[in-house]
């Protein structure tokens, strides 16, 4: 089939390029021309292992180009797809200016019948806005064209987006459309995966509720930490012996320093917003939110209080990324740390193996590092932010010759704490997972 995808961001990039793998024939479309100029000579703008050798080899047999040009990209295709971005508005609510944008451009673009697929998250009832929308630029132009709206939300993780785009453990599509439910199975028969058929609005729900319900899960074993951390009880055996009960499961009980990125934090806020307008306010998600808020905060005051102040103190910031494998520093907990560090004086030097150069836009004054062994050089104290393999992996036993004092702080609960002990070091981790 031909597929235009609108929207060359993680979510349209990762996802083109495994419609080219699966035999389509694919054109990326963006309005960004720079990133179209990278794309054109084989470079992905952003992090996502694996993603970029694929688009070489795809490139280069012509089963994906990239352009600026939607006019000459639309006629040709059989479907449509909008991956473009849906941020938070200063009110919570999803910004769906460039959802709407691309809505507008296809009614006034499309000759013929086309399956449009919205991949982008976005608020139950944005498909029928839509639809709205794509109509009203028909009948300005006096066309009766045939059409079909389909829900399509992703769930890929950045850092392991391929995989997932390869493997989804279920594809979502929600379409009234029994035409368009045909393509789709088309298009998806090559994925090996459960498939679930409903309505546009019953799948832009499931999109939320997903990504709603991981996060309360995050929530409610970093709120779980901060009591284990008073009574003496170990967060991570809890979260050992509750996982192995099937209907609770072990995933995303790893008590840390909170969500990020650029999914969890904006879509609970837009579930919020909906709620909200519709007068039927979610009071669990409300917590969720509250607690993932100040999670890195009520890690930091305990970095304080171990030290008294922080004020002259150099700190050593080890992983910047709101996780592992991807650059995207969107939402990520690192920031709300060296805003609290420096609102308290401490001196920083920050490690990140992808995310630095994205974060030094932003604090252009703290120092970075290039390795994470020149990071802990004269540090009085460690804080293990982000889980890299790179951060996990340090030489601990020669890394305590570099820092000024030996005191860990584990943000993610990721090292061994009596290793890190019998090395010397003083372990803090979240949960009273402390050894000292
Ligand atoms: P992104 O910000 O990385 O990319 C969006 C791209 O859309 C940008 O390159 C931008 O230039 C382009 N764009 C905006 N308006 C355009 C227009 N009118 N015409 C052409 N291009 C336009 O976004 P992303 O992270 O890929 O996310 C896209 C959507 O997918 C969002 O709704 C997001 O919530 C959802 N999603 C993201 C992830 C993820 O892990 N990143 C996972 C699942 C779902």
């Amino acid at each position: 089939m031909k597929i235009a995808v609108i929207g060359a961001g993680y979510v349209g990039a990762t996802t083109s390029v495994i419609f080219a793998k699966n035999g389509h024939k694919v054109t990326v479309i963006d309005k960004d021309q720079e990133k179209i100029k990278q794309f054109n000579q084989s470079i992905l703008p952003f992090y996502e292992e694996g993603v970029e050798e694929l688009l070489k080899e795809f490139i280069l047999d012509a089963k994906i180009s990239f352009t600026s040009n939607l006019e000459e990209s639309i006629e040709p295709c059989d479907l449509i797809f909008i991956t473009v971005g849906t941020p938070s508005l200063e009110n919570g609510e999803a910004d769906l200016t460039y959802v709407e944008e691309v809505a507008r451009e296809i009614g006034r673009l499309i000759n013929d019948y086309k399956v449009i697929v919205t991949k982008s998250t976005v608020p139950i009832g944005t498909g029928d806005k839509l639809k709205g929308i794509i109509l009203n630029e028909l009948s300005k132009r006096k066309l009766e064209i045939s059409f079909d709206l389909v829900s399509n939300p992703e769930f890929l993780r950045e850092g392991k987006a391929l995989h997932d785009a390869l493997y989804p453990e279920r594809v979502v599509i929600g379409t009234d459309s029994e035409k368009a439910q045909k393509i789709m199975e088309e298009l998806y028969k090559e994925v090996d995966s459960k498939i679930i058929f409903t309505t546009v609005k019953n799948a832009e729900m499931i999109k939320y509720a997903s990504n709603a319900f991981l996060a309360t899960k995050i929530s409610f074993i970093n709120e779980l930490a901060r009591l284990c951390d008073q009574i003496g009880v170990n967060v991570n055996q809890v979260a050992k012996g509750m996982g192995m009960d099937s209907r609770i499961g072990p995933h995303f009980l790893q008590a840390g320093i909170g969500y990020g990125g650029s999914c969890f934090p904006k879509d609970i806020k837009a579930l919020l917003t909906l709620a909200a307008e519709n007068q039927n306010p979610m009071h669990i998600l409300q917590a969720v939110s509250y607690v993932n808020q100040t999670q890195a905060e009520w890690f930091m005051e305990k970095v304080s209080q171990v030290f008294g102040t922080l004020s002259g103190r150099h700190i050593a910031i080890l992983g910047l990324t709101f996780k592992p494998q991807t650059d995207d520093i969107r939402e990520a907990s690192s920031l709300k740390i060296i805003e609290f560090l420096l609102k308290n004086q401490a001196s920083i030097t920050a490690y990140d193996p992808k995310g630095a150069e994205h974060v030094k836009k932003l604090f252009p004054n703290i120092n970075y590092a290039s390795t994470p062994l020149d990071a802990l050089k004269g540090a009085d104290a460690l804080l293990i932010v982000t889980e890299w393999n790179e951060i996990i992996n340090i030489d601990w036993q020669s890394a305590i010759n570099l820092v000024s004092q030996p005191f860990v702080f584990d943000g993610r609960n990721t090292l061994d704490p009596f290793k890190m002990l019998k090395l010397g070091y003083r372990y803090f981790g979240v949960g009273n997972t402390n050894f000292e």
